[in-house]
């Protein structure tokens, strides 16, 4: 019996599924099977959980079932971003021998398959796969020696596009740089990868991790690697790298190279970047800043989707990869704002280049899938669109210039660019592709007619033969009297007559003789016949079908290949055309939202007269409430002064205290990245590190305690601040106990006025710091403005000279809608506590704590013992408690008073 013999054994498919499963085991595997991809076994059962499929079972594997799920290839896209996206990792199998031809080597034997491609997040190319405005980075991290002496490197690459970059960095600059290149996918040696340390800084940092084996990253092997790559015989012409760098690039290409297996991405040689020419922006600041997304992780409601004008996928990537790595090189930073600036003088000029450029098609992801044989006649369009767009970019702004020579250096360079592409392949694509085109190559349908005489030629024969037949299936209508006669066409029998029982029977019985009508098939109700004229029709269809085909796909292929061979100066188009698409975007922000160019030197200025803050400004006219305050900020050195200045800035919550902190940021980093600011005037010296923290009762979102990260942080800014930062601290030190919290601030403020010497706001409840400015030279108090009215309190989110005399919290309550009870108890308190505080004035503090330099150890003069309930009231958090424990907590605090 068949079946028991079996039973132990599997058939020679499911022997070959094992095998490659075995090899891919960290992967989904897609097996093809005909039009569908079957998944088995445990596969089977993940996906149909994490796809909504089916679930059903294709004979027995050791006895058992097995289970299977299928998708069908022409959705398979759509499943495999959803698997994609859950996490999952998924190894294509395809069959790569046509069916008839395993079966010619006997009945057992199998198709030939195999994996030729893995799926992984770090490494997509398919439209429906990407997000068309963000790159889609992997990023490898290598790391070479041990200890104190270990060199960190980070490469990362977009096969989509073809980017290819490579930068040093350092343990504590690495979740900053992560944060930077912000990538779907990293690489990591696994040995590395069991480092603790690393791991935990890894975790919550967003791109999927992937643990990798650590030859990849061999430095012994790695520049021959890269070299092979890149077909040259030394990576001298790419310019030095360091052995860190080298291992995190060739762990970068091993991964691409195993993931893409026989295919290969066109990428650009891999480029350095100076870590001493882009502001270093830590992870903590990033988020707080909601610089590319907010802390929800949202688009909307970030700096970028403020100022993203944009018209194509290739601008928005790149405008989010500046605003992500803003400069610190100022003639660099002015390359760029001369072109925003030429296109904010040159409206006529902008508009017509954003008209062209909207309509411009995804030059390098085109190229890219076509240079990994993924593409499809759509690719090729698009390619042959965006170069009509490029040539018509080139003359309109070549117009603009007529001169020549006075377009500002970045348009020069990329109108050069798109100049330099080779015009004869333009041509030959828009002559060669028809204007309709299909997805897909393999159904054919997408060169002109009129480009090749033979395809015309088997053209009119395939279809001229439908016409014959149609003639045929009339002629045979009227000999036979059938006049429901029809010729069809299905894939087993190819093309047949077919009749009805009746007419069919009769048919049969009449021919017997002459054998006209060759019986083929009968049918539930119908029978079916074929002549000799028919098949040999079929054979003349069927070879002119195919050899139209056949001429299509090598028209295709040439095509293909002429345009991998031009990739070079395509790609150099593609960047150069994002380039317009941001310069032309960002002065059309700048005249639609008023902003100004800003002036970047290398002084230490920090000076901004009526800045807004883009986001918020925003989001008050759409909800068409109270206009936009301006407000000015100076933090530069004053006159006499060597260093930068520190703004305490205190005032009633809700009064535009963290809006002003943050704008403040912003306008540094939109002036860095080269784009014109939200203010009257900014004049800036650059900034080197951006700091930005909020204190920890505003960060709930944290597992660790909370008041420990915010330590942590602070430690270290005041570790790695220098005289050309920017640090911004609102309300630092409120996570502990109020005096805890108040002594913390103060020895922070010292530290950055004296040690650091940056330029700094902080913001605070902690009135008692104002008296700082009397003592510290480059200590200044700036309050926000508000106006008492019968009680209540009004916001003109004014920022004014001088320290808050109050802090307002009363009437921020009151607004809030706590009962009128609480509040007339609340302003009694206030007045004995204040009255009590009147006895023990700040002065006595500021006059009597020394001065961070000389005696940074324990302040002499120890404050006055606080009032016990208050104590108490300190170790109280009141998102731990129960509605038990809070009234228990209530009884203590009575008891306390
Ligand atoms: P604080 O940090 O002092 O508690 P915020 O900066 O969070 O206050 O500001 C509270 C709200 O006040 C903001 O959400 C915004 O709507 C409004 N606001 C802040 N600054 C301004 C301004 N300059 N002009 C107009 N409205 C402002």
């Amino acid at each position: 019996n068949a079946d028991i013999a079996g039973a132990g054994r599997p058939t020679p498919m499911m022997e070959q599924y094992i095998e490659i499963k075995a090899a891919n085991p960290d992967c989904l595997l897609f097996y093809r099977m005909g039009d569908f991809y079957e998944m088995f076994f445990e596969d089977a059962e993940m996906a149909s959980r994490a796809l909504g499929i089916a679930l059903t079972k294709r004979g027995k594997h050791l006895g058992a079932d097995i289970p299977m799920a299928g998708v069908p290839i022409h959705a398979a896209d759509d499943y495999l971003q959803k698997l994609i996206s859950l996490g999952f990792r998924v190894a294509v199998c395809e069959q790569l021998e046509d069916p008839a031809e395993a079966k010619k080597r006997g009945s057992k034997s199998v198709v030939r398959r195999d994996v030729v491609r893995l799926v992984t997040p770090g490494t997509l190319t398919e439209e429906t796969l990407l997000d068309t405005r963000r790159s889609n980075f992997l990023a490898a991290l290598a790391r070479v020696g041990a200890g104190e002496g270990a060199a960190f490197a980070l490469a990362w690459i977009d096969i989509s596009t073809g980017a290819f970059r490579v930068a040093e960095t350092a343990f504590e600059a690495l979740s900053g740089d992560i944060a930077r290149i912000d990538p779907r996918e990293l690489v990591v040696p696994d040995q590395l990868f069991s480092d603790d340390s690393l791991r935990t800084l890894l975790r919550g940092l967003g791109p999927a991790v992937t643990p990798v084996p650590r030859a990849t990253f061999d430095g012994a092997t790695a520049a021959d690697r890269i070299a092979r790559y890149f077909g040259v015989a030394t990576l001298d012409g790419f310019g030095g790298f360091s052995r860190a760098e080298l291992s995190a690039a060739s762990g970068a290409l091993a991964y691409v190279e195993r993931t893409q297996i026989g295919s290969r991405p066109a990428l650009d040689p891999p480029r350095r970047e100076a870590a001493s020419e882009v502001m270093a922006i830590d992870h903590s600041t990033r988020a707080n800043l909601e610089l590319v997304r907010t802390t929800s992780g949202e688009r909307r409601g970030s700096l970028v989707a403020a100022i993203d004008r944009t018209v194509t996928g290739a601008g928005a990537r790149l405008l989010c990869e500046r605003l992500a790595s803003p400069l610190t090189v100022p003639e660099a930073i002015d390359r760029r704002l001369d072109a925003v600036a030429w296109f904010v003088d040159n409206p006529d000029a902008r508009r017509g280049t954003r008209e062209v450029l909207s309509s411009s098609p995804d030059l390098a992801r085109a190229l890219s899938r076509l240079a990994l044989d993924r593409g499809g006649p759509r690719d090729l369009g698009q390619i042959g669109a965006a170069l009509g767009g490029a040539v018509a970019l080139a003359e309109g702004l070549g117009a603009a210039d007529p001169t020549s020579g006075n377009l500002p250096s970045e348009i020069a360079a990329a109108v050069g660019a798109l100049a330099a592409l080779p015009p004869e392949l333009g041509l030959r694509l828009a002559t060669a592709l028809a204007d309709e085109l299909p997805p897909h190559r393999r159904d054919g349908g997408f060169v002109r007619p009129g480009f090749s005489l033979e395809l015309d030629e088997a053209r009119a024969l395939r279809d001229e033969s439908r016409q014959v037949i149609a003639r045929l299936q009339a002629d045979y209508a009227e000999e036979t009297g059938v006049r429901t006669l029809k010729i069809r066409h299905n894939a087993v029998l190819g093309w047949f007559i077919e009749v009805g029982q009746a007419h069919g029977e009769k048919l049969m019985a009449a021919d017997a003789g002459t054998r006209r009508f060759i019986h083929r098939q009968t049918m539930a109700g119908a029978f079916r016949f074929t002549t000799t004229e028919l098949a040999d029709l079929e054979t003349r269809i069927a070879s002119a079908a195919d050899r139209a085909l056949q001429i299509e796909l090598s028209v295709f292929a040439d095509l293909v290949e002429r345009v991998v061979a031009a990739s070079a100066s395509l790609k150099a188009a593609a960047e150069a055309l994002a380039v317009l698409d941001v310069s032309a975007a960002l002065a059309e922000i700048a005249e639609a939202e008023r902003f100004t160019r800003p002036k970047v030197d290398r002084s230490l200025a920090f000076s901004i007269t009526a800045g807004r803050h883009p986001v918020v400004e925003q989001a008050l006219r759409a909800e068409a409430g109270d206009p936009f305050v301006a407000n000015d900020c100076v933090l530069g050195p004053g006159p006499g002064e060597s260093r930068g200045r520190l703004t305490i800035v205190t005032g009633p919550n809700m009064g535009g205290k963290s809006t002003f902190l943050r704008q403040n940021a912003l306008i540094a980093v939109m002036a860095q990245m080269g784009a014109f600011v939200p203010a009257e005037h900014a004049e800036i010296g650059v900034v080197d590190r951006l700091f930005s923290r909020v204190g920890a009762a505003d960060d709930l979102a944290r597992g660790r305690s909370t008041f420990m990260v915010e330590m942590v942080e602070t430690a270290a800014i005041l570790n790695q601040a220098t005289e050309r930062s920017l640090v911004v601290l609102d309300e630092i030190g409120r996570g502990t106990a109020t005096y805890d919290g108040l002594s913390i601030a103060w020895g922070t403020i010292e530290h950055l006025h004296e040690i650091n010497g940056c330029r700094t706001l902080f913001a605070t409840h902690y009135h008692e710091l104002t008296g700082l400015a009397d003592k510290l030279a480059r200590v200044h108090n700036a309050t926000v403005k508000v106006k008492e009215w019968k009680g209540d309190v009004v916001f003109l989110h004014e920022i004014v000279p001088g320290a808050a005399d109050r802090s307002y919290g009363i009437q921020v309550a009151k607004l809030a809608g706590l009962p009128e009870a609480v509040i007339r108890r609340a302003r009694g308190v206030l007045s004995r506590l204040e009255a009590a505080d009147r006895q023990n004035p700040r002065a006595a503090l500021v006059d009597d704590l020394p001065l961070f330099q000389s005696r940074p150890a324990a302040p002499s003069a120890e404050p006055a013992p606080p009032d016990p309930a208050l104590g108490l009231l300190d170790t109280i958090d009141p998102d731990d408690l129960t509605p038990k424990a809070a009234l228990e907590a209530l009884y203590r605090l009575k008891a306390a008073r």
